[in-house]
């Protein structure tokens, strides 16, 4: 057997390795372990290959969690700016995309590289590929058994992420190793996932397949789970069903067999570049055909195939009855239709559920019933909105448990 460390880091990715930079420059020996051939291909792909890292405005409130308190002390202790601070002394180039969305100019390898740098300043030892046959306990000490020997070590620290992207090495290691010892682990499901429709409400809107606007999106209920939401963003019409960043944003909150509910003019009426009651009740429109009225704020291939819905295809308006006026307003304000499931893991960008929040101590990650055991990252019943707080949750999180262990 070889020397004991004083963490194991099972996972380099984004917390893993962030951690394992963080405790080997404040003096820890830490060894990483990792099975994948390549490190942190989740950062490679995100943002489309640019990595949203953070999000300016990151709060406890952009996170899912059924302690939704947990995530405020390690947030507090690591913040967006913290990270950003860290991005500017390796001057990589970033911008702002979208509503405190940043994003690196060039190339997400930057963000890998300098978590490798950061590593290395902390001479923080990485092995890959390779496999963990075994996580145990002997009398404190923490035996990580791998098919290259077995490493002992003061803490074991389980960053193995969510179940998101199979296909690059996603597993559910960190959630068995939870089970193991007898930790609760929360029911994983796809979030930030497409949504899959088979309503004949839908039939005619697949045509427009391609076609994107912003709307105002409502999803879920007081009681589930992780609560009821409403965002104004994008929605992507495409030939499986409903994406883009609202539906993203809603499928975190959806559960099967609920309807989400649609308000197409609803984000374009709280930029305030229109009233939607003015539109409907406006009789100036009354020589313009209705399918011309709707595309005055949303493109004419919808608003032919709205109006076709309430066959008032190619009508004047002064030939629309007020019942009529008003049924349409309501197929657009409030469409509201029930998805008949996401599109899974291969398309998801995060795992809701994890390892429940109530075994771990807030403040370091770990485990309240083995000490030594840490768990950070994606593999904990934590889950950030889109928009870069996926990120600044495993840096956080990262950060925390690096000074504790
Ligand atoms: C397509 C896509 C785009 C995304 N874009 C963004 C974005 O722009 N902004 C954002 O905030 N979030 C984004 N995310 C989410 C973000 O990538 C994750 O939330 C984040 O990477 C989680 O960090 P982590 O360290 O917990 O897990 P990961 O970064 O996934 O790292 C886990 C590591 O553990 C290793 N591992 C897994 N199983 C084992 C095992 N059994 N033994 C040893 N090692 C193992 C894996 O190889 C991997 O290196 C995106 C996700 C996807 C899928």
């Amino acid at each position: 057997m070889s020397k004991a460390w004083d963490a194991i880091v099972i996972g380099g990715g984004a917390a893993g390795l962030f951690c394992a930079g963080v405790a080997g420059q404040l003096g820890k020996k830490v060894l990483v372990i990792d099975h994948a051939e390549i490190l942190c291909e989740k950062i490679r792909i995100s943002g489309g290959g640019r990595c949203n890292f953070t999000n300016l405005h990151s709060s406890p409130a952009n996170f899912l969690s059924q302690n939704s308190h947990f995530v405020k002390s390690a947030l507090a202790r690591y913040s967006a700016k913290d990270f950003i601070n860290l991005v500017q002394t390796y001057r990589i180039a970033y911008h702002e995309k979208h509503q405190g969305q940043l994003f690196c100019d060039d190339s997400a390898k930057q963000i890998i590289e300098m978590l490798l740098e950061e590593c290395a300043k902390g001479s923080v030892h990485i092995r890959h590929p390779l496999a963990v046959e075994s996580v145990s306990n002997e009398a404190g000490e923490w035996l990580i058994k791998t098919n290259a020997g077995t490493e002992r070590s003061k803490s074991v620290v389980m960053a193995t992420g969510g179940l998101p992207v199979p296909a690059i090495g996603a597993s559910a290691y960190s959630l068995d190793i939870a089970k193991q010892f007898g930790l609760k682990v929360i029911d994983p499901r796809p979030a930030l996932v497409p949504l899959s429709f088979t309503s004949g409400e839908f039939d005619n809107l697949i045509a427009l397949s391609g076609l994107s606007m912003p709307v105002r999106i409502a999803a879920g209920s007081k009681g589930n789970r992780y609560g009821a939401c409403r965002f104004n963003e994008d929605l992507l019409l495409t030939h499986k069903g409903l994406s883009g960043p609202a539906v993203l944003q809603a499928s975190s909150y959806w559960v099967e067999g609920e309807t989400i509910h649609i308000d197409w003019l609803g984000a374009v009426e709280a930029n305030g570049r229109f009233s939607c009651d003015a539109l409907f009740n406006n009789e100036e429109n009354r020589l313009k055909l209705t399918e011309n009225i709707l595309a005055s704020v949303m493109p004419l291939r919808l608003a032919k195939a709205f109006a076709e819905q309430k066959k008032l295809l190619g009508k004047k308006w002064a030939e629309v009855s007020k019942k009529d006026r008003q049924a349409l307003k309501e197929l657009i304000t409030n469409w509201s239709v029930k998805p008949a499931g996401t599109l899974g893991w291969k398309k998801a960008e995060v795992m809701l559920g994890g390892v429940d929040t109530k075994e771990l101590d807030g403040q370091t990650m770990m485990s309240r019933s083995h000490p030594g055991l840490y768990f950070i990252g994606e593999c904990v019943d934590v889950t950030g909105h889109l928009g870069g707080h996926n990120f600044q949750w495993a840096w956080a999180s990262g950060f925390a448990c690096a000074h504790a262990v």
